[in-house]
């Protein structure tokens, strides 16, 4: 973690991705739909992104609509962009989640749904409730699953085309990535389009 911003890895690079391979900060409006706002990103992407920016979470008081992703109050093809990292590894029916943000994405836009890949192939268990089982079963108490590298089959099942960028991909020199704090934990970015 930066001791300055409080970014993990991964926010480095997707803070990077965004910056040099989208249109995020070109200064066009746009519906940006950014969930479970992650606090080195929200200050900036409001300052910057100005009146579509609209930050949502179903349980965190501090963002500016309430909503469950698996039933978005908005309308088709609303946003331009949509954010979501590490939030449907949380969420029962994923499958509905990620169909709602393809509902609600233009045909023009893009969407960064990220979650922890920790498989080879996703394992997931209703019956698998209770805090601590959670915690084995998928690494943390309030997962519901563990993603395998099939998850990007998930998104195009629901009609995602989706792009994959490592870090190697973005930043090919290992020297430049250390200086970053780019590492393996950084995972990768799933870019989709419908
Ligand atoms: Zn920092």
């Amino acid at each position: 973690m930066c001791i300055y911003c409080g970014s993990l890895e991964r926010h480095r690079l997707l803070w990077l991705y965004l910056t040099k391979r989208t249109n995020l900060f070109d200064a066009q409006p746009k519906n940006v739909l950014h969930v479970a706002p992650e606090p080195c990103f929200e200050p900036i992407f409001r300052r910057r992104l100005g009146a579509g920016y609209l930050t949502a979470d179903l349980l965190d008081p501090h963002v500016m609509v309430k909503m469950d992703i698996t039933n978005i109050q908005y309308p088709d093809e609303y946003f331009d962009v949509i954010l979501c990292s590490h939030v449907l590894e949380h969420v029962p029916d994923d499958r509905k989640a990620i169909r709602e943000f393809w509902r609600t994405l233009k045909p023009t836009g893009w969407a960064i749904l990220l979650v922890p890949i920790m498989a080879e192939t996703t394992f997931e268990d209703p019956t698998i409730v209770e805090p601590k089982e959670r915690l084995i079963a998928f690494g943390q108490e309030d997962h519901v699953r563990k993603y395998g590298r099939d998850y990007i089959d998930r998104l195009c099942e629901a009609g995602f085309t989706v792009s994959v960028t490592t870090v190697t991909d973005m930043v090919p020199d290992h020297e430049a990535a250390l200086r970053m704090g780019l590492t393996a934990e950084s995972g990768e970015i799933y870019y989709c389009t419908r």
